[in-house]
């Protein structure tokens, strides 16, 4: 069976007072027994160790939301997955659209950041999708195969062993309107025959839903066969939101 996995993206939101309710409501309310679902929160670089002290005693995972290509010197501004390992962290987000439309990360650079983050023991989740216009040109797949294929050619045939791939239509991020569950279902399983064409082991690989997903719409998308959990965004800052979406989650994901 698949690894399930349920990632909370705060992107540039979240305060210690947030922090601090967030994670006292999920201390008295997160199921003991989580099943085959893994939790992830994903806050602000500046937050993590405060949080790494309190989820080490919980069944959640802490994520970075980018890292650098460099593991330590002269670049102002940056944090090192050296830093990011020292302080517990077990995932790191890379190539996020944000990432790549606001900070022109290229697919060859998003590569050197998943070499580097698998390298060092670390999980990449990566975030491919397309945007709406080429979704209209009927160009999904083709720039699907371009993400993917830079990975590859940095990484050799094994490149998705042991890493999470979120596939996230960009039109879908933030708008509030979700894609259509078949049609993510469908690119779900182009992603994951096309990983498996050079990789028959990697046929397992966890592969998540992001787009606008929150506990009123996400039922469709978790009996699709090829969803594996999913990168919540705005309905992870509100905790009982998220706890709602971890609940639907290990009931139905439970009983498959
Ligand atoms: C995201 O940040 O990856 C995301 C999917 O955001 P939202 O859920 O807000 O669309």
């Amino acid at each position: 069976m698949r690894n399930k996995l349920i990632v909370a993206n705060w992107k540039l939101n979240g305060n210690i007072e947030l922090i601090s309710n967030y994670l006292d409501f999920l201390k008295f309310n997160l199921p003991n027994n989580l099943k085959d679902n893994t939790i992830v929160i994903v806050p602000p670089f500046v937050y993590l160790e405060r949080m790494s002290h309190v989820v080490n005693k919980m069944n959640i995972f802490l994520g970075a939301q980018n890292v650098d290509i460099n593991l330590k010197g002269a670049f102002t501004g940056e944090i090192s997955v050296l830093m990011l390992k020292e302080i517990g962290v077990k995932y790191v987000i890379i190539g996020h659209s944000e990432r790549r439309s606001f900070h022109n990360e290229t697919n060859n650079y998003i590569a050197k950041k998943f070499l580097l983050v698998k390298n060092y023991n670390l999980i990449p989740i990566l975030c491919i999708g397309e945007t709406e216009q080429e979704k209209r040109k009927n160009q999904t797949q083709k720039v699907l195969k371009e993400q993917l294929d830079c990975i590859f050619k940095t990484l050799g045939e094994l490149a998705f062993r042991n890493t999470v791939i979120a596939y996230e239509p960009i039109w879908a991020i933030g708008t509030g309107i979700s894609a259509d569950p078949k049609y993510v279902q469908n690119i779900h399983q182009f992603i994951r025959n096309y990983i498996e064409k050079h990789d028959v082991l990697s046929k397992n690989i966890t592969i998540q839903y992001g787009g606008s997903v929150n506990s009123l719409n996400i039922k469709d998308f978790i009996i699709q066969p090829d969803i594996d959990g999913f990168l919540v965004g705005n309905a992870s800052l509100n905790v009982q939101e998220f706890l709602k979406i971890i609940a639907m989650c290990i009931s139905y994901f439970t009983n498959e």
